[in-house]
């Protein structure tokens, strides 16, 4: 229905006779639309999880399911992951939908994690989003990844421009939204908080994601060991940390006082730029989101920063914060009501897409 709607719009927009009456058309069908309601269905597919969420334009999450590959041994493989979303996806769209309530016939809208991402994983799930928009016969809406963590989080607390500390298994950054876009006030320039946590957790035995397993044994830790401390103006490093840290697992230092000193260090880093951030923009918003912003010490770390800025602080629930489908489907919606569309035949990945590079028109200034 929206769809046959846009259609008509496009149609009389085509044609320049009528162009008062399609311009007064256009104006009230778009009103008439943003009360309809519109479902979404989002896939989310950029690395280890493959998700499957169902929104609708009221901001309502129907359903938000996820399967995260954790392999026993090593890292994540990309192509194992693309095929572990290939096996798990279409199950997991079965049970989004069944869960949301809805028939498949209500679902308006299909939108995906176009990137940024690793190639095979966004591959797959691009081929699950076009086949499932074809065969609904419903519009297609590419979304980043990125700021789709942002969007929910905004969703979620209701903030209109927060600075984000956005902190997962692949990114790190500082957002802020300045000209149209989500700018990167700091990030790591090297590897992710998430990863430093996970590739240390496994130098020392711990099974994938290790994040979780460092927290605990954090709190037993008893004595600090210093660790580089590498904030390099707005942006920071962590592999320096990585590399000390596993030094002094091979000195013999017991690794609940390793897990608790590189949280302090990172975590300290961190609160560094996101209070800069903050006194830089004079933002009165603090957003903590991804799969990080589980973390307890890290929420009280910036719960100080925005009690000292005095400003509101918000950590997105661990049911949004790591990779899931409802974060893609809100953006998704947002991003259609703003008039993207994307063609089929223009649908290809993007794995390097930065959260900077897209301009967020359905956001003013
Ligand atoms: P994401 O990439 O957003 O799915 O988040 C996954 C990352 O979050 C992995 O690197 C995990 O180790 C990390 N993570 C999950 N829970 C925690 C936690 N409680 N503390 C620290 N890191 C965590
Ligand atoms: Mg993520």
């Amino acid at each position: 229905m929206v769809g046959l709607a846009e259609e008509i719009i496009k149609a009389l927009m085509r044609n320049s006779a009528i162009d008062k009456c399609a311009d007064l058309f256009v104006k009230h069908a778009r009103i008439w639309l943003s009360h309809m309601t519109l479902i979404c269905l989002g896939l989310e597919g950029t690395a280890h999880s493959f998700g499957a969420g169902i929104v609708s334009n009221d901001g309502t999450v129907m359903a938000n399911l996820w399967d995260m590959l954790s392999p026993e041994k090593g890292g994540i493989h990309p192509r194992e992951a693309s095929r572990h979303h290939a096996e798990v996806g279409p199950e997991l769209v079965r049970r989004a939908i069944e869960e949301a309530g809805v028939s498949p016939s209500e679902i308006g809208l299909v939108a995906f994690s176009i990137g940024p991402g690793l190639g095979p994983c966004l591959r797959t799930t691009a081929t699950m989003a076009r086949t499932l928009a074809l065969r609904l016969s419903v519009p297609l809406v590419g979304v980043n990844h990125c700021v789709a963590h942002i969007e929910i989080g905004c969703l979620e607390s209701g903030f209109s421009d927060p600075v984000t500390v956005y902190v997962s298994g692949g990114n790190t950054q500082v957002i802020a939204f300045a000209g149209g876009r989500f700018r990167t006030f700091g990030e790591t320039l090297d590897i992710a908080i998430g990863n430093m946590l996970d590739v240390f957790g496994r130098s020392v035995g711990m099974g994938f994601p290790a994040g979780p397993r460092i927290e605990r044994l954090a709190r037993e830790g008893k004595e600090f060991h210093q660790l580089p401390y590498s904030v390099k103006g707005m942006d920071l490093s962590y592999s320096g940390m990585l590399t000390a840290a596993r030094r002094l697992h091979s000195e013999g230092v017991p690794v609940p006082d390793i897990c608790y000193s590189i949280q302090e260090t990172a975590f300290g880093m961190l609160a560094e730029i996101a209070e800069r951030a903050l006194a830089h923009t004079k933002k009165s918003e603090l957003l903590l989101t991804g799969g990080v912003a589980r973390n307890k010490r890290l929420i009280e770390i910036l719960t100080g920063v925005a009690e000292r800025h005095d400003v509101l602080f918000h950590r997105v629930s661990p049911s949004l914060a790591g990779d899931q489908g409802a974060m893609i489907a809100w953006t998704g919606i947002l991003q259609y009501q703003a008039g993207d569309r994307l063609d089929i035949a223009e649908s290809f990945i993007r794995p390097r897409w930065r959260t900077d590079e897209q301009d967020i028109h359905w956001r003013s200034e």
